[in-house]
């Protein structure tokens, strides 16, 4: 296995040598089916199967434990299908896809409402900048640009997005013009054209979500989330990419897996340098939120403080989850999408270390170095796609931060005023153009968006109205009831009560979950008839293919606003 060299009693190997390494390696890199599944982001089992094969990682186990992952279930209840787009850039940065998510239901921690997503066709390697307003876009881009172009010695030649006003500013399109960027447009009504941004953004939320879920961290910390999930699928191998990784692709070697450890699991940064004596504690438990791509080491978060401690030097205890064991604490099963939904500020803080024992189940990781540094929680947090651990023999990019933004406007006056319902449309944040109604087709594919969606069936005619899917949902029921000559007006009786009316919607669904139509069925408000007066006459105006007509009403008020 080794050789070394024999000292009294005991063979001693050299830090240098490179069998004592290997071993030291491959201890991190062998781990149960299930910790892997976690490290990685709820990886589905082919992948890692594949990586296994391949080498790369070591399953000690190598079948999932039978019982269906919680978080799997709640996160990506779905196959994500695969595209039948051929992959047809032959260089980096020949063309570039992007999109813009948001906004959030949650505001960051750090004040972020969407991310931008920028994706190399080539490698399929995903770039994540959080933006605290859509308008930072503009100055995100220039950044990434010259990001890109000077670490991979090559030019952005076409860049593909939809038709969003962010795109299509003057500005914008001037500055692709003078740095000789072809602008590809998806065609309004088709978002499929800009599909591979869109089934991206499925594959981070969904990822994020499941990180989130997992360690019951809470929603305000969406953006680490989902910049681990980004730099975790820029880290598997794809069926696309023949069994490769972006990361693979992009720089010509696979990457290490080493340092992967659960989202939201215990840390313990080494803190030695920062102590005021030799008598402090060396450490502090803390909670991994990530990947440092500017320290090349793992973001630890105090949560007594929220400050954030970046070190090469840690120790893990990846089967416990600090936010788990509070008085807080919530089953997985109350932990719906809801509360990733549901802006309720304030939040509480993270909570802080449990006092509840627990067996340690520590595994160390990390160089030998220990580069510490130390920041308040507002160290620019964005894409952290990009470092590959502490072996690091790739230097991978990392985003130059963001400037502070420039002094905020104030929020789009459509995303204020819709801001009631926690619904993620375009709509929301004033685009209806291009989208609506034939983008339901692709939110149907998205278990994340159906969730969102169905989370947030509009309550009554006023929010439906808001949405010209819902409208046109409407437009059919009306439809069908006049078809059916459901109704006959009349003059209002006078000695009457008037049995009202209201909207009920549901979105339906088909057996894999993607969404099949929206559904507005218009109903008697049985409730407000009056014992006495009409309380046993039956009003059942729910047509029903059995029942076109509705069974024996005989007055019927339609109120539309
Ligand atoms: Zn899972």
């Amino acid at each position: 296995m080794a050789t070394g060299r024999r000292d009294g009693g005991l063979y001693v190997l050299e830090r240098g040598n490179s069998a004592f390494i290997s071993v030291l390696k491959n201890k991190s890199l062998h781990a149960s089916y299930d910790l892997w599944h976690a490290r990685l982001g709820h990886v589905n089992h082919s992948i890692l199967a594949l990586l296994n094969k391949k080498g790369q990682l070591h399953l000690t186990s190598l079948l999932p434990s039978p019982k269906l992952c919680d978080t799997c279930q709640l996160a990506k209840n779905h196959r994500l299908p695969y595209t039948r787009n051929e992959h047809k850039s032959s260089n980096v940065l020949d063309l570039i896809h992007c999109d813009i998510w948001g906004p959030s239901p949650v505001k960051s921690n750090l004040g972020h409402n969407y991310y931008v997503l920028f994706i190399d066709d080539y490698s399929r390697f995903t770039w994540l900048y959080p933006l605290k307003l859509k308008s930072d876009f503009y100055d995100t881009f220039i950044q990434f640009q010259k990001f890109v172009e000077n670490q991979y010695s090559s030019r952005i030649k076409n860049f593909q997005s939809d038709g969003g006003a962010e795109f299509t500013s003057n500005c914008f399109k001037t500055h692709l013009r003078t740095s000789g960027i072809h602008h590809q447009l998806s065609c309004p009504y088709t978002p499929a054209q800009n599909g591979r941004a869109e089934r991206k953004h499925r594959h981070v939320t969904e990822t994020g979500l499941a990180l989130l879920f997992h360690s019951h961290t809470s929603p305000r910390f969406w953006v680490d989330g989902f910049s681990i999930a980004a730099y975790i699928i820029n880290r598997l191998p794809a069926p696309l990419l023949k069994g490769k990784s972006p990361f693979e692709l992009l720089y010509g070697s696979p990457p290490n897996y080493e340092n992967f450890h659960p989202f939201g699991c215990r840390v313990y940064p080494c803190l030695r340098d920062y102590m005021p004596n030799k008598f402090s504690p060396q450490s502090i438990p803390c909670i991994f939120i990530g990947y440092s791509t500017s320290y090349k080491g793992f973001r630890c978060l105090d949560p007594s403080t929220s400050k954030i401690y970046i070190t090469r030097h840690a120790q893990f205890d990846e089967n416990y989850f600090p936010s788990l064991d509070t008085s807080q604490a919530q089953s997985m099963s109350s932990l719906q999408f809801s509360n990733f939904l549901e802006p309720t500020p304030p939040y509480p803080n993270m909570p802080a270390s449990s006092p509840t024992p627990h067996s340690p189940h520590i595994t160390q990781s990390g160089s030998n170095s220990c580069i510490l540094y130390t920041d308040p929680v507002n160290e620019p947090m964005q894409m952290d796609n990009s470092i590959t651990g502490s072996s690091l023999q790739h230097s991978d990019p990392s985003s130059t931060s963001l400037a502070p933004t420039e002094p905020t406007p104030p929020l789009p006056v459509a995303i204020s005023q819709m801001s009631s319902h926690p619904m993620l449309t375009r709509a929301k944040a004033g685009i209806f153009k291009t989208r609506h109604p034939t983008n339901l087709a692709f939110l149907g594919s998205s278990s994340l968006l159906s969730t969102l969606l169905a989370s947030v069936e509009p309550k009554g005619f006023k929010s439906a109205a808001k949405n010209p899917s819902w409208l046109a949902a409407m437009d059919e029921e009306v439809r069908a009831l006049q078809n059916n000559h459901t109704w006959n007006l009349v003059p209002r009786p006078a000695d009457t009560n008037i049995v009202g009316s209201k909207w009920v919607f549901r979105t339906k669904y088909l057996l894999d979950g993607s969404i099949d139509r929206l559904k507005a069925h218009l109903v008697v408000k049985g409730y407000t008839q009056i014992p006495g007066l009409d309380y046993t006459d039956t009003f059942s105006p729910c047509r029903t293919s059995e029942n076109p007509r509705g069974v024996g009403w005989r007055f019927f008020s339609l109120c539309f606003a």
